[in-house]
């Protein structure tokens, strides 16, 4: 995925910053502590696609 759609890509959610999770292939929402699936280099901006994360994390 190339960096600059991070910079246009926000959280659905609360409209933050998203950080990509390169070995995971997953875009993570730390205030929302979710993590949303890049599939084939797209990604899935849905909350009910995104992964809750650990909260302990
Ligand atoms: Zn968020």
């Amino acid at each position: 995925m190339e960096s600059r759609l991070l910079d246009i890509l926000v959280c659905p959610l609360c409209k933050g910053r998203l950080e990509f999770a390169r070995t995971q292939q997953e875009l993570i929402c730390q205030a929302d502590r979710l993590a949303f699936p890049v599939r084939d280099g797209v990604p899935v901006m849905l909350e009910n696609e995104a992964r809750p994360l650990d909260p302990a994390a």
